[in-house]
């Protein structure tokens, strides 16, 4: 009786957020089958490894290709199991792998080569040194529903090309992507215990975590984050946590308002607000506000909702009824608590039972959910501001800190403004795409998390720096070892004034002195 309700409890099923069609039954893996997906990845990294970096770039630049190929497919599968529009999935998935895969596949060779550290202390100039970017071994990634392809699939490029296997964990909410990903990768010549991916719910994550993996990337909500590093923190299993945010949208009173509003409904509303990166707070400067807000009510109400899978839809359902009602618990208590629900702020249950209507709420404030908290929906709640300190003071004024973006005509107020606000990115007249730039690093401060992917520092995550120091006189005893004594401190004196000592004088006064003792020392 007992087991058949564990089995029940363990098993789950994949479907389209927009129709509720179930597409497929899983059952979750289990904690044995985990630890022997682990076990294989083990066996064959060091193969994987070997096979050197121009072999790995050569395989991955195959995955590259069949994605561009395959874009269509693939795209269709993403709208189908997450519900974006199509269009969405070919802009924020398919297109910010390929080119995430172009700056992983440009830049392995020079990034894993041996990089020299130069000696400035003259006792140490008998020796040269080296950083080696070892792989870390197996490298366990649990990723969310709200980007299915872009998130693992940009996380693994760069494991792999430095030579790690990947054990990935994708959300239950989106399991077909995360085998699309493996299909493709394994089509490409990526050997199957190289790259595996479990499929199953928390309890198969917290089972990776708990396996005997060299690192954990994890990408997901920051109640999750908190328990992975709980459970990682005993064996200091290295973590990089990729968490919520409530991003802030400073609009100055020389922003240009119709491009500033046109971002805000965008960056609010895209992936239906399910996005870590989305405008969940925005703040106007009180000259342009009521514009402002009128604008954004306009261009809200023109927003076509409907199924992903429709050309002309910009916004889809959300992936689920239990983030639909933490959208609706936010926005009541907002409206309750006087903020103006001036479009949306209702279900549509015409179109299906997990559409939101685009809301904008105005009049919000610090003692709302609404602002406080990730909603990770479409509302976009904006209030107004009367100076530029009180804006970065509000937009700082939050657990989060992930990204911002700071809206105005003068590129250096803005880049100012960039500067005190703190999040782990700001953009400038731009939100959002930050995420696309390949070359630049993603990841929060705060409760946002830690580490970073994407980009070199993202790569640096996937290696572990080892310092290799080779001394070119083999027989040489080191003027510092044993042998202590008067004359050895007299020694010692004398080289910190060489080295220290404010004048030319002293300096030399201070050498002569140190070479007079060294005479004197008896080395063992
Ligand atoms: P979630 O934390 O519920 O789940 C994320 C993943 O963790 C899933 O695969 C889930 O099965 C797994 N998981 C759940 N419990 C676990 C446990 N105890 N041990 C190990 N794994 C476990 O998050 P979600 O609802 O899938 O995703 C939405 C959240 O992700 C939002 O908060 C969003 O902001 C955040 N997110 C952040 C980024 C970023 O880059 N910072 C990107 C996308 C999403």
């Amino acid at each position: 009786m007992q087991v058949a309700a564990q089995t029940e409890a363990r098993s789950f099923a994949s479907y389209n957020p927009a129709t509720g069609e179930v597409l497929r039954e899983f059952v979750c893996a289990s904690k044995d089958e985990v630890d022997a997906a682990v076990a294989r990845a083990h066996a064959v990294q060091s193969e994987w490894q070997a096979l050197g970096v121009r072999r790995r770039i050569q395989i991955l630049r195959r995955f590259q290709r069949r994605l561009q190929e395959r874009k269509s497919e693939v795209a269709q599968l993403i709208t189908q199991e997450a519900g974006k529009p199509l269009g969405e999935s070919l802009l924020t998935e398919i297109f910010v792998v390929l080119d995430a895969a172009r700056f992983c596949l440009h830049t392995a060779y020079s990034f894993l080569r041996p990089q020299r550290v130069p000696h400035g202390s003259p006792i140490m100039k008998t020796k040269s040194g080296w950083l080696l970017h070892e792989p870390h071994g197996v490298i366990g990634i649990i990723s969310p529903w709200n980007y299915p392809l872009s998130t693992p699939a940009t996380e693994s490029v760069a494991a792999l090309v430095t030579g790690n296997a990947v054990v990935l964990k994708p959300s239950e909410l989106t399991p077909l992507v995360g085998l699309k990903l493996a299909d493709l990768l394994h089509e490409a010549g990526v050997p199957k215990d190289v790259f595996q991916v479990l499929i199953g719910d928390g309890s198969t994550g917290a089972a990776l975590v708990d396996a005997q993996i060299d690192k954990i990337v994890f990408t997901g909500s920051v109640a999750t984050g908190r328990r992975i590093a709980e459970a990682a923190a005993p064996r200091f299993l290295p973590v990089v946590l990729e968490l919520g945010g409530k991003d802030p949208m400073i609009v100055l009173e020389d922003a240009d308002l119709d491009t500033a509003s046109s971002a805000a409904v965008w960056g609010a509303f895209m992936n239906a607000g399910q996005t870590c990166l989305s405008v969940e707070r925005c703040y106007v400067h009180r000259s342009l506000y009521p514009q402002f807000v009128q604008a954004c009510v306009k261009k809200t109400r023109e927003l076509h909702v409907g199924k992903g899978a429709d050309g002309t839809t910009e916004m889809g359902p959300m992936i689920s009824e239990r983030q639909l009602r933490i959208v609706e618990s936010h926005v009541e208590e907002a409206r309750s608590a006087g903020a103006r629900v001036l479009t949306g702020g209702k279900r549509l249950p015409e179109i299906g039972a997990n559409f939101y209507a685009p809301t904008v709420l105005a009049d919000v404030t610090h003692r709302m959910r609404i602002v406080t908290e990730e909603t990770f929906g479409p509302i976009l709640p904006i209030m107004p501001f009367d100076t530029e300190d009180e804006a970065i003071q509000l937009a700082n004024d939050s657990i989060y800190g992930l990204s911002a973006s700071v809206w105005t005509k003068n590129r250096a107020r803005g880049e100012s403004v960039a500067r005190r606000v703190y999040t782990g990115t700001v953009m400038v007249n731009d939100l959002l795409s930050g995420f696309a730039i390949s070359e630049a690093p993603h990841g929060g401060f705060r409760d946002s998390g830690i580490g970073r992917t994407h980009g070199r520092l993202g790569m640096e995550e996937m290696v572990r720096v080892k310092y290799v120091d080779s001394d070119r006189l083999p027989r040489m005893k080191k003027l510092w070892w044993y042998g202590y004594g008067p004359a050895f401190a007299a020694q010692m004196e004398g080289f910190i004034d060489a080295l220290f000592a404010r004048s030319p004088s002293q300096r030399l006064a201070g050498a002569l002195r140190s070479l007079a003792a060294l005479r004197k020392k008896k080395m063992i």
